[in-house]
């Protein structure tokens, strides 16, 4: 684990091509509304492969529907005291009977799911002492990371 002050912007950044292309390929539309925002204290290739989780959730999600729209935004709340990441897909949603157990490991909807993905999302999230939130109201999905901004010490 190498934790380091940056931007979560950076590491967007940093996978924005790769998101573009995986996203062109599958006919989905790709957003990045990336505000400035406070440092936050995470390893980097810790919180890519979180990143590449959710977009790949996402992404599998609007498979059906045949394109669909990917948003990637950040910002600070309101106080500056966490740093938002949250990555919104236009698919068919979540059931609520389902929501309480998709990070459960091995909990998985998929053919050839590992059910993997969100369990390792929330341990590395929880490492950087944040959290990930899901919001799904009948259609799409929003998963929210919620950094605490970095002090410096
Ligand atoms: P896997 O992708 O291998 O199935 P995950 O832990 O990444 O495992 O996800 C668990 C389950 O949560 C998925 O199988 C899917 O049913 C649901 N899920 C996750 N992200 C989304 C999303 N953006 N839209 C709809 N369902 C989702
Ligand atoms: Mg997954």
């Amino acid at each position: 684990l190498v934790l380091e002050m940056i931007t979560s912007n950076e590491v967007i950044e940093s996978i924005a091509s790769i998101v573009q292309s995986d996203a062109l390929l599958r006919n989905i539309d790709c957003q990045f509304l990336l505000e400035p925002t406070s440092l936050v204290r995470v390893d980097r290739n810790h919180l890519k492969q979180v990143l590449l989780n959710l977009v790949s959730n996402a992404l599998d999600a609007m498979e059906d529907s045949g394109g669909g729209t990917l948003t990637i935004a950040t910002h600070d709340d309101a106080d500056r005291k966490n740093v938002h990441i949250d990555i919104s897909d236009t698919g068919p949603g979540i059931p609520s009977y389902m929501i309480d157990r998709i990070f459960d490991a091995f909990f998985t909807m998929k053919e050839h799911g590992t059910g993997l993905g969100l369990a390792i999302c929330q341990r590395i999230v929880t490492e950087f002492g944040g959290e990930i939130r899901v919001f799904s109201k009948g259609f799409g999905t929003t998963f929210s990371i919620i950094l605490p901004a970095a002090v410096k010490e």
